[in-house]
């Protein structure tokens, strides 16, 4: 079994799930410990036969490379000794600000940081939102705060979201950049403009450092693949390997497709990640890892914020499905 987790941290607003609070993952970690047996995702590729793993192996990983996965994951990891492996697109090392999927959030989402209005101007087309003054008391929480982008939107503000969300996935990244500009009417308040930061790279070489935590690619800017150019594939794939074993001085040989269902990248792009000599890349669809399971498009559930013995009913059924 192969998990992907992304941050551990805590938010107000988290409708994809990102976050495990660090009194969460240290529980997970503590569970996994108990009735699985945590190996490196490199270990788990290399193994030629069941026998040269132990029962129930399972892999714990990271996409993107937010900061707490130094400060919160780490830690734990070490605490805990579970291997990591931390799939890091390095063209967002030192961004001091959200990524933009969290900036979406902010601006649409968060009681603390949402905008009134919300207006953007795009290839022809207008979008325009004018969200109701909220009923709560001011600073009370959001009864919706715990809306996932998955369920069905229970007001304007999560429908707004899904569909800018919709739109701005699919832009370049200097589109997206123009579409933010429009989108950022009033001033952010500085801690929620940088609540999710990413590592820097003197943060990433502290990151890989010791025994533990391995570095994998993951773009150079997380595009959704499918939609570039086989030559722009290779320039996001190849040069986040690049990129990175310049800056950690470690050879990289895992990939994470970014978004990684199947809509999100083509058999071009896996013959790519192949042809730059990875030994293995992982989606982002749930399943086990078996004999027969393609190496390059290795299978991962993603944990929520369970506590621990929500964590291990689930762990248990994913084992038994
Ligand atoms: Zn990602």
């Amino acid at each position: 079994m192969i998990l992907v987790y992304h941050r551990v941290a805590e938010a107000t607003v988290d409708p994809w799930a990102l976050n495990v609070s660090p009194v969460h993952f240290a529980q997970q970690l503590q569970v996994l410990n108990t009735i699985a047996h945590p190996v490196s995702l490199r270990q788990l590729v290399s193994a030629r036969s069941d026998r040269e793993l132990p029962q129930r192996p399972v892999c714990v990983t990271f996409d993107d490379g937010y900061a707490d996965n130094l400060y919160a994951a780490k830690p734990a990891l070490e605490t805990y000794r579970v291997p990591g492996t931390v799939f890091i697109t390095p063209g967002y090392l030192g961004f001091p600000e959200n990524l933009w999927w969290d900036e979406l959030a902010k601006l649409v989402l968060d009681p603390a940081s949402r905008q009134e209005e919300l207006r953007l101007s795009l290839h022809g087309h207008e979008y325009a939102y004018v969200f109701p003054a909220s009923t709560g008391e001011l600073g009370a929480p959001d009864p919706h705060n715990n809306w996932r982008g998955w369920e069905i939107a229970p007001g304007s503000r999560q429908s707004a979201y899904l569909e800018l969300y919709e739109v701005l996935v699919k832009l370049s990244n200097s589109d997206r950049d123009q579409a933010f500009e429009q989108l950022r009417t009033g001033a952010m308040p500085y801690a929620d403009r940088h609540e999710h930061r990413f590592l820097t790279q003197t943060e990433l070489r502290e990151l890989a450092s010791g025994d533990l935590v391995e570095i994998g690619a993951h773009t150079m800017t997380h595009p959704w693949l499918s939609l570039l150019l086989p030559e722009q594939q290779q320039d996001e794939i190849g040069g986040s390997k690049q990129r990175l074993e310049a800056l950690t001085g470690k050879n990289i040989t895992t990939f994470a497709y970014p978004y990684g269902k199947k809509i999100h990248y083509t058999q071009q792009t896996v013959k790519t990640v192949k042809a730059n000599g990875f030994a293995c890349a992982c989606s982002n669809f749930g399943g086990l890892v078996t004999r027969t399971s393609n190496r390059f498009e290795l299978p991962r559930f993603q944990p929520m914020d369970w506590d621990g013995d929500q964590f291990a009913d689930v762990v248990n059924s994913w084992y038994r499905a």
